[in-house]
C-alpha cells in the first residue's frame, strides 16, 4: 500500500489493543495519548510504515525512538498526571515528550533535553507539526546535569542509559516526585523507579531489563569509553 493511502490511525488502535492486551497499558490516559499522538510523525519519512511495529527505530546520529512497549511502560511506571512539570532526558524525536504533553496539558508543561542538535530541531519540528510545541520546550544541552533552571519537577523521565542515578536529577525532584531511569551497563540495563518522600528520602525499585543507547555526559557515560 503507498503511503497516501495507508490507514495510520487503525494501524495506531491495532498497537494498542495489542499493548493492552498484553498488560503493558493501562492507564485510561496513558492509553489515550497513545491513541492520540501520531507516531508515523516522529519517524524519519522513509520508516513511516514501520511506524506501528512495536520495534525501535533509528532517527539518524545513531539514536532510535523507542519501541511503543517500552515507552508505554516507562510512561505507565513514571505515572504522570494533568498539572505536572516534566522533565524528559533524552528528547530524541520527540514521541516521548508528545505522550507527555498530552497527559499533563493544559496546565502542565514537558522540559526535554537532547545534547545532539539536529536531534533539537527534528524534535522542535515534530512537535510542530502536530500542534505539542505550546506544551513542550526542548532544549539542546547535558542531560546528565538535569535542567535546574525549571526544577523542581513533579516527573523526571531519562530515554537514556545512565550508569548510576544522577545525583543531579534527584537533587531536581520534588518531594513525592518520582523518577524513571534506564541504569546499568553500555549494552544491559534495568529501568529503575525512583520515589521521593515528603521529607526527601529516596527509594529505589527495579521495573524491568531494557536496551537504551548511552546517557553520555558529564554525569553519564564518556563518549570516548567503549
Ligand atoms: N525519548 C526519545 C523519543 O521519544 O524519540 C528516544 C530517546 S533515544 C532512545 C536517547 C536520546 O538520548 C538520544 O537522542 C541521545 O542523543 C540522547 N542523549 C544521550 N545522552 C544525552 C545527554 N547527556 N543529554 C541529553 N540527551 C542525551
Amino acid at each position: 500500500m503507498d503511503a497516501e493511502s495507508r490507514d495510520y490511525s487503525a494501524e495506531r488502535r491495532r498497537l494498542v489493543e495489542s499493548l493492552i492486551a498484553e498488560g503493558i497499558l493501562r492507564t485510561p490516559e496513558v492509553i489515550q495519548a497513545f491513541l492520540k499522538v501520531p507516531r508515523e510523525e516522529f519517524v524519519p519519512p522513509e520508516l513511516r510504515d514501520y511506524a506501528y511495529d512495536d520495534r525501535p527505530l533509528p532517527i539518524g546520529y545513531g539514536q532510535t525512538i523507542s519501541a511503543p512497549h517500552m515507552v508505554a511502560i516507562m510512561t505507565e511506571e513514571l505515572s504522570p498526571r494533568r498539572g505536572d512539570k516534566v522533565l524528559e532526558v533524552g528528547t530524541g524525536s520527540g514521541y516521548q515528550a508528545a505522550i507527555l504533553a498530552e497527559i499533563v496539558k493544559p496546565e502542565g508543561h514537558v522540559w526535554t533535553i537532547e545534547r545532539v542538535r539536529e536531534l533539537v530541531e527534528f524534535a522542535r519540528n515534530n512537535l510542530r507539526r502536530v500542534g505539542y510545541d505550546r506544551y513542550v520546550t526542548v532544549v539542546h544541552g547535558d542531560g546528565s546535569l538535569g535542567l535546574p533552571e525549571h526544577a523542581p519537577y513533579d516527573r523526571i523521565i531519562v530515554t537514556a542509559a545512565a550508569p548510576s542515578i544522577p545525583e543531579s536529577l534527584v537533587k531536581q525532584l520534588k518531594p513525592r516526585g518520582r523518577m524513571v531511569i534506564p541504569v546499568g551497563g553500555r549494552y544491559y540495563q534495568v529501568l529503575k523507579i525512583v520515589n521521593k518522600d515528603e521529607s526527601g528520602n529516596i527509594k529505589v525499585s527495579n521495573s524491568v531489563p531494557c536496551i537504551f543507547v548511552p546517557l553520555i555526559g558529564r554525569n553519564g557515560f564518556s563518549e570516548y569509553e567503549f
